[in-house]
């Protein structure tokens, strides 16, 4: 049986003490951390996402903004506006949700963010210093993955690592940042042969991929730590993750279910981040 790592508790945990650092900052007579979410388009998932940072800005103090623009947006109406918050005193992070609509340049928004308010982690300057292990801003769900295993009291230094996934979102910054802890660290992918093996070596499996209940008892090694960051829509509208956990849940030490595990704690670090920022 394994230990189920609680994302919501952690997450609500984290949360609280930024809201005490916000407290302390304001009684200071220190700046208070400001946020501004542009969306463009009317996407439903990212709707969800954009009014949680907004409710999460909300549970931390920090002051907020959110940009609700139409499909149709041009793109010199979006840098104009990302030009005008990079120069905006109370804001300190930046995030565009992505995906855009297809006509906008996603590459062009990341570069115009300016780096020090890139709360997502997304511009080339902030990969680059992730890559050389000193950063400013983590990226938001691999930085909420180590603090899972952080406050769960894992280990990672000397671990054999796998993370199934390289996107660089997710897969390529979890892998640098596990080994920054000093995990050995073997990044996964679609081409990856033996796949079901390499997993088996893991003490920390980390899965990254986008599949319904893809990873089964036949992937897991005995008394591994698995950290699930997939979020798939069953048919019944459920959200699921990568793993699939009536399976690897008995065979694992540890294990994060979906909902309730590492979704919570992205935003968490976004609100971190902002915090950090506010902090430069
Ligand atoms: P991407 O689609 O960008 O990347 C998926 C990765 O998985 C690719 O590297 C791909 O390999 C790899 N992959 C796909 N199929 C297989 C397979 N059969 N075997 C091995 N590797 C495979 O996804 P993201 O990284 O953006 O997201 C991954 C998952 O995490 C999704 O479910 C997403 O919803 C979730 N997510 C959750 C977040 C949270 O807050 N909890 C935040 C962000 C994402 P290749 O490169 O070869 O194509």
């Amino acid at each position: 049986m394994a230990k189920i790592i609680d994302g919501k508790a952690i997450s609500a945990e984290i949360r609280a003490e930024i809201k005490a650092e916000v407290e302390q900052r304001i009684a200071r007579g220190e700046c208070r951390p400001g946020l501004a979410v542009i969306i463009v388009g009317e996407d439903p998932a990212s709707q969800v996402y954009v009014r949680n940072k907004k409710k999460g800005c909300e549970e931390v103090g920090f002051y907020s903004e959110v940009y609700e623009l139409p499909a149709e947006t041009k793109q010199e109406e979006l840098n104009a506006l990302i030009d005008k918050l990079n120069a905006d005193n109370k804001i300190h992070g930046i995030l565009c949700q992505l995906p855009l609509p297809k006509h906008l340049d996603e590459n062009e928004v990341i570069l115009r963010i300016d780096s020090k308010k890139d709360v997502d982690a997304f511009h080339p300057y902030n990969v680059g210093k992730i890559m050389i292990g000193d950063y400013d801003f983590l990226p938001c769900t691999p930085a909420g993955v180590m603090a899972l295993l952080e406050r769960s009291g894992i280990e990672v230094a000397g671990k054999e690592c796998v993370v199934v996934g390289r996107s660089n979102i997710v897969g390529k910054p979890q892998a640098m940042l596990l080994l920054h802890a000093n995990g050995t660290v073997t990044v996964c992918h679609s081409r990856t042969k033996n796949l079901a093996e390499v997993c088996r070596r893991a003490d920390i499996l980390v899965a990254a991929i986008g599949k319904a209940d893809f990873f089964g008892a036949d992937m897991v090694k005995e008394g591994a730590v698995v950290i699930d960051v997939g979020m798939n829509r069953r048919a019944d509208g459920k959200l699921t993750g990568d793993v699939n956990f009536a399976e690897v849940e008995p065979k694992a030490s540890y294990i994060t279910p979906v909902p309730g595990g590492v979704g919570p704690m992205t935003i968490t670090m976004l609100l971190k981040n902002t915090l950090t920022a506010s902090k430069k």
